[in-house]
């Protein structure tokens, strides 16, 4: 089976349970373990900021740093389809009492500036108080432009919110644009990013920001029953990742190129060029009905109905890819 149904399919390395294996180990809730600690410094300094949480999942780190810029009543402004809105569960409102006020994106993942101004409401009693932008990169396999960062975040301190950004796969978003990752991070006052997707971890994410955030989503995370114990092993995959699975997210974005070229040409089919690890494959009403199904019988995995979605990673070769590309062709 060629699995591109999510870059959170991989499986750790040998080398990776190595690094797991041999990692020191203490109580994290007692702040006792010396790899959790080294992981947290080496991220936050990565991302040039004063602190960092390792928390296990993604949605928890969102939700940590909601809690730690909102107060109950509070509302933050997000994209209809961003993760921290609509794909956690509405966690941030049955477990942190915020108000989302989603907004509709553009096709590349933004939120129009005029529209988040005037979504910004005003110190009303009818009103929640507007406290927070939440930002998505990459989003869909897209890399929010630098430029618009700046632009939207530089508004949200004029108008006094706090920024977030989910940066899930914030490292191939710095692959492929060439933008180192602090200089992304710097617009924002709490970053998330995952080591269980293209970084090729088994579990774990982190949120960056001031100490004073941090020590609020700490406390978060204890309360969302996020405290692990001796998390050390987990931890050195995170490390074991940062140090040997960035750079070579190029060969995802590779890949995925290579992929969305080789299914070009086919009737009824329309893929377009992807910038990172994501291809998207839009099918005509006639071709899509049991299409999965067939690939999979195939031996190709992936999601999607009229619009595919495949990805790859750090489980996909070369190799892999050329084959994908056959069943694909035969199928579609
Ligand atoms: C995967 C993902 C997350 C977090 O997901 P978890 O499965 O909770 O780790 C958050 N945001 C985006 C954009 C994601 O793709």
């Amino acid at each position: 089976m060629i699995d591109l149904r999510s870059d959170t399919v991989t499986k750790p390395t040998p080398a990776m349970r190595a690094a797991m294996a041999a990692a020191e180990v203490g109580d994290d809730v007692f702040g006792d373990d010396p790899t959790v600690n080294a992981l947290q410094q080496r991220i936050a300094a990565m991302l040039g900021k004063e602190a960092a949480l390792f928390v296990p999942t993604g949605t928890q780190s969102n939700l940590c740093a909601l809690m730690s810029h909102c107060q109950r009543g509070d509302e933050y402004i997000v994209g209809q389809m961003a993760h921290t809105y609509r794909w956690e569960g509405g966690g941030a409102a049955v477990l942190g009492s915020i108000q989302p006020q989603p907004l509709s994106q553009g096709a590349d993942g933004s939120l129009a500036l005029a529209d988040i101004e005037a979504s910004i409401k005003p110190d009303d009693a009818h009103f929640a108080i507007t406290r927070l932008l939440a930002l998505e990169n990459t989003w869909s396999g897209q890399v929010l432009p630098l430029d618009y960062i700046e632009q939207a975040t530089a508004l949200a301190r004029r108008r006094g919110l706090a920024t977030h950004l989910d940066g899930a796969r914030l490292f191939n978003a710095v692959v492929a644009s060439g933008v180192p990752v602090a200089e992304i991070a710097r617009h924002f006052d709490t970053v998330s990013v995952c080591f269980s997707k293209g970084l090729g971890a088994p579990v774990g994410s982190a949120l960056v920001g001031s100490k004073a955030l941090i020590a609020r989503a700490h406390r978060a995370r204890k309360m969302l029953g996020g405290g692990m114990r001796q998390a050390g092993v987990l931890a050195a995959a995170a490390l074991y990742a940062l140090d040997h699975h960035v750079e070579r997210l190029a060969e995802d974005h590779a890949n995925a190129r290579r992929l969305a070229d080789g299914l070009q040409g086919l009737a009824g089919v329309s893929v377009a060029t992807p910038q990172t690890n994501m291809v998207f494959v839009d099918l005509a009403p006639h071709k899509a009905p049991g299409v999965v199904e067939r690939l999979r019988a195939a031996g190709v995995l992936c999601t999607g109905l009229y619009r595919l979605r495949l990805v790859t990673h750090l489980d996909v070769s070369a190799d892999d890819i050329e084959r994908a590309i056959r069943v694909l062709r035969e199928t579609l």
